[in-house]
């Protein structure tokens, strides 16, 4: 009985191994279905060469399988890009480590913004890692998009007054680090009630996006590539002008004053002069929060209105 158990377990045994044997051919053909159908790039990478390369990466890279095998990822990237840590991914096991870079496809040419996840195999042998590739391009763009939406004003593009107040906060606490002047304009279009009501609430919107064009022109032609310009109200904007002192703030806002109130803008019903009236005030050392800054350039402001508006009122601090 016991013998005809043995015999039969080693009858077994042996079916049993036939049947491991050949789930491991089934397995590793299921695993290479598996991998095709990823929908990710996967790699098996030593330190010289692609050693198998899954559907995913052979599409992504625009390479057929043979001639992936034997290339290195690194042959891939986009020359300007950071480089892909690949050496570093070797060091350790049981870590993997993600970069983003962007790849280009052989095939179309094409630059793809890749998230690469690398990481050591635990086989004996030669060392190698495996190359996780996802293609993020429309991630990416989607969220910059949306990103966009968020802290801009949809009609003038500008930015909104909720990201202009985060600047803001970081601006003060960069001041306070670098010992560094910060100052703010607050700008305000001149009877601009009368716009609407004569010329139609559309030519007041166009004059809103020439205004905006134009103080986005002015930053960028003054060197005040890091001073930020939004719309906080309906006609109603903010500059902040980061390392700047008042006297240097209400220099350019003068200057912008200047240049709005001299050329009309171009809307459907004509030219119209536009002017705008703007009170500047500049960070003190004990201003503790963003408003108290807001609330001395709107007393400018009303001053410049009070005082006959097109003009300019810097606050001494
Ligand atoms: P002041 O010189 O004192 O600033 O006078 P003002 O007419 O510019 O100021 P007031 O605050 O009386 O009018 C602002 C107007 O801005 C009223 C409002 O209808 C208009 N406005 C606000 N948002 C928009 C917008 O998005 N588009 C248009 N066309 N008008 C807007
Ligand atoms: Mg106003
Ligand atoms: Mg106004």
């Amino acid at each position: 009985m016991i013998m005809f158990e043995l015999f039969d377990c080693d009858e077994q045994g042996s079916a049993t191994a036939d049947i491991t044997r050949a789930s491991l051919v089934d397995t590793e053909d299921r695993l290479g279905i598996m991998l095709d159908a990823m929908p990710i790039g996967v790699l098996i990478h030593s330190q010289h060469a692609v050693l198998y390369a899954n559907a995913g990466a052979c599409s992504l890279l625009g390479e057929e399988r043979n001639s992936l095998i034997g290339k290195h990822i690194l042959d891939f990237q986009r020359s300007d890009s950071d480089p892909l840590a690949f050496d570093k991914a070797f060091d350790a096991l049981g870590t993997t480590m993600d970069q983003e870079i962007v790849l280009v496809n052989s095939h179309t040419g094409q630059e793809r913004l890749m998230k690469v996840i690398m990481g050591r195999l635990p086989w004996d042998g030669l060392a190698v890692v495996q190359v996780l590739l996802q293609d993020i391009t429309d991630q990416k763009r989607a969220e910059n998009s949306l990103r966009k939406l968020s802290i801009t004003d949809e009609l003038t593009g500008a930015y909104n007054r909720r990201h202009a107040f985060y600047e803001a906060g970081l601006y003060m606490e960069r001041s306070d680090r670098e010992a560094s002047p910060f100052s703010v304009a607050l700008l305000d279009i001149d009877h601009f009630k009368y716009v609407n009501d004569t010329y139609g609430h559309a030519v007041g919107d166009e004059v809103l996006k020439t205004f905006t064009q134009r103080g986005h022109r002015f930053l960028a032609t003054s060197n005040m590539d890091s001073a930020i310009f939004a719309r906080i109200g309906g006609e109603e904007f903010l500059i902040l002008a980061p390392g700047h002192n008042l006297a240097s703030a209400a220099k350019m806002a003068e200057t912008f004053r200047q240049r709005l109130a001299g050329t009309p803008v171009e809307t459907a019903k004509g030219p119209l002069s536009v002017t705008a009236s703007i009170g500047v005030a500049e960070r003190r050392w004990d201003d503790s929060s963003f408003d108290t800054i807001l609330n001395r350039a709107d007393d400018a402001l009303y001053e410049a209105k009070e005082s006959g508006r097109n003009r300019v009122v810097a606050v001494a601090a």
